[in-house]
């Protein structure tokens, strides 16, 4: 039995920005018809009001800077370019072109990014691009955060599915400062893959130095398929809080890395 647009009329009313949970709950009753209607799911309804004012609340943080022009872009990837293609007011509809790389801006990294038949982001569940997340705070950090970074956090670390580095470089963003960025160490990134962790991200443009060429910590981290997301934004508001992340590319067909709207979803 599926759900259907009638039941989602049913909940439209409702004052709370928790669809996921409306969707989960609504899915576990297979008195629901999908031809149902309105008043067939009334008795329905008031059940559900009474399971939903006890579900957990959620806030929900972007954390993915917006497709822009003068944003910080990789040495050698081109601007992205938004054009407006038609209007409303010549052509009777609006119609815009983005033009971009696919590594731009925030976005996640597959395996296929740099090895070689690696991995790519279609060959991953949707589920691989949800998960617990722990954010680290590396503000005072040196240049290169090291293993030391992560002692402090090892007990919390154990049951997080990414790993999330907050270095506060997203103050920087779309400012020449913002090409000279904290890096990952090479043993912090081996430490990673050694565990179950499923994805490391950084408010930054890449783990590795923006001058390497062989490209370290890529390299290790993606030996073991652990994506990775990079140009983050606002993990300043959830450092210490356990957060679930999501994080799903855009559904390019073979792709070895996409845009992601990145979002942190706090329960409050
Ligand atoms: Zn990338």
């Amino acid at each position: 039995m599926h759900c259907s647009a009638n039941i989602f009329i049913v909940c439209s009313g409702r004052t709370t920005n928790d669809p996921p949970s409306v969707g989960l709950i609504l899915g576990r009753r297979p008195c629901l018809q999908a031809d149902a209607k309105l008043w067939d799911v009334v008795p329905a309804y008031c059940l559900l009001t009474s399971e939903l004012k006890s579900a957990p609340m959620h806030r929900y943080l972007d954390l993915s800077h917006p497709i822009a022009s003068g944003m910080s872009l990789y040495p050698g990837t081109p601007m992205p370019r938004i054009e407006q293609i038609h209007s409303v007011e010549k052509d009777g509809y609006s119609e815009q072109k983005l033009t971009m790389h696919l590594h731009t801006g925030t976005h996640i990294d597959a395996p296929g990014h740099i090895i070689q038949g690696g991995k790519l982001l279609d060959e991953y569940s949707l589920g691989s691009f949800h998960g617990k997340a722990i954010t680290i705070d590396c503000r005072n950090n040196a240049s290169e955060i090291g293993l030391s970074v992560v002692a402090a956090y090892e007990g919390f670390i154990g049951d997080a599915d990414f790993i999330l580095f907050c270095t506060g470089w997203s103050q920087y963003w779309g400012t020449p400062k913002y090409m000279d960025y904290p890096v990952l160490s090479p043993d912090l990134c081996r430490w990673i893959a050694e565990r179950t962790i499923r994805g490391v991200g950084m408010d930054t443009i890449s783990p590795d130095p923006i001058e390497s060429e062989a490209l370290n910590c890529h390299k290790i981290l993606m030996m073991k398929e652990v994506l990775i997301i990079e140009n983050l934004t606002g993990l300043e508001e959830i450092i210490d809080k356990p957060v679930e992340i999501l994080c799903f590319p855009i559904a390019v067909k073979s792709a070895d890395g996409a845009p992601v709207r990145a979002v942190a979803r706090v329960i409050l």
